[in-house]
């Protein structure tokens, strides 16, 4: 089981927004969703992809040298990158000292993620941390999640999950008994506006989360406020009247932001960010005081 690997975005360490206390996060590449507001774009395919961060290039040329595939072209003084021509060696990356090339995404086995959870464990005694599986979608490659976050309960380490829930009952089953705390993303409550915004319908979402509710699992809904997208006060009240239903143990919201516009263009995927602020602190405060005339623990 060990042996077991997954496709992977660097780890996290010391991270404290991904559950309780200190945390390595490890971000398993693969997503069923297509959020048009996507903060990692990275983490939807599950293959390894390649980032040419053109404002770190020097226009050297060095990538050119050992690439086979001529997928780095000068022109007029300008480094061209043409993504569909690379086949993945993975070269550039090493030769280019300012870092412009970059991989997102390598094959890591349980044990080697392990050892990297190992590295921090006092930290996590310290804290009340432990680690967070992550992604993408973490039950995308189950085999691997449900074999690192045993090997990491053989360790007695704290374990999360970060799941968007749109992913077969019997994953979230053999979760069940590994996991210490779901962290589950809630986008929107109407299936249609769901199936806009993300590309897929709630409803088996929300199914898995009265499964998890009905198992005694421990849950917090993390809630992304988009404007003009799902903040809507209608919208706002069909969240907090649906999770009221259930045994949630806090909610979190996360504010919206467009930093992860130039990933997009590094890694030549269609930018589907909206153009839109950041909500305001009047806009998550009114946001925050609906849902807590639910019953709901929120925290922002
Ligand atoms: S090696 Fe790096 S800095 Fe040099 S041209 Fe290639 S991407 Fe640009
Ligand atoms: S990863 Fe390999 S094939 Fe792709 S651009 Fe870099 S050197 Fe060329």
């Amino acid at each position: 089981m060990e042996k077991l690997s997954a496709i992977m975005l660097a780890p996290k360490r010391f991270a404290v927004h991904d559950g309780p206390g200190i945390r390595t996060t490890f971000f398993i590449k693969g997503c069923p969703l297509k959020c048009l507001w996507c903060h990692n774009p990275e983490s939807i395919s599950s293959a390894p992809q390649i980032a040419f961060i053109e404002h770190k290039c020097s226009n050297c040329a060095e990538c050119a040298e050992v690439c086979a595939a001529n997928a780095h072209i000068f022109e007029n003084g300008r480094h061209i990158f043409h993504h569909k021509n690379c086949i993945q060696c993975m070269k550039c990356e090493n030769v280019c000292s300012n870092k412009a090339m970059k991989i997102y995404g390598r094959k890591i086995s349980v044990c080697e993620a392990l050892q990297i959870a190992l590295e921090d464990i006092d930290f996590y005694k310290e804290s009340g941390g432990g680690v967070t599986l992550s992604g993408g979608e973490p039950l995308t490659q189950s085999e691997f999640t449900f074999a690192l976050l045993a090997a990491l309960k053989e360790k007695s380490i704290h374990t999360a999950l970060d799941t968007c829930c749109f992913v077969q009952q019997e994953k979230l089953r053999q979760s069940l008994p590994l996991t210490d705390i779901f962290l589950v993303d809630f986008k929107h409550a109407n299936p249609e506006m769901h199936r806009k915004l993300t590309g897929q319908s709630n409803e088996i979402i929300k199914q898995n989360l009265q499964f998890l509710s009905d198992n005694n699992a421990k849950i917090e809904i993390r809630i992304p406020l988009v404007p003009n997208c799902n903040t809507d006060n209608v919208n706002i009240h069909e969240t907090g009247k649906f999770l009221s239903t259930l045994n949630i143990e806090t909610v979190k919201l996360l504010s919206y932001h467009s930093m992860a516009r130039s990933k997009y263009v590094s890694l030549n995927m269609p930018d589907t960010m909206p153009i839109t602020a950041p909500p305001s602190n009047e806009m998550i405060a009114e946001i925050s005081d609906i849902l807590k005339s639910y019953g709901l623990n929120v925290k922002i």
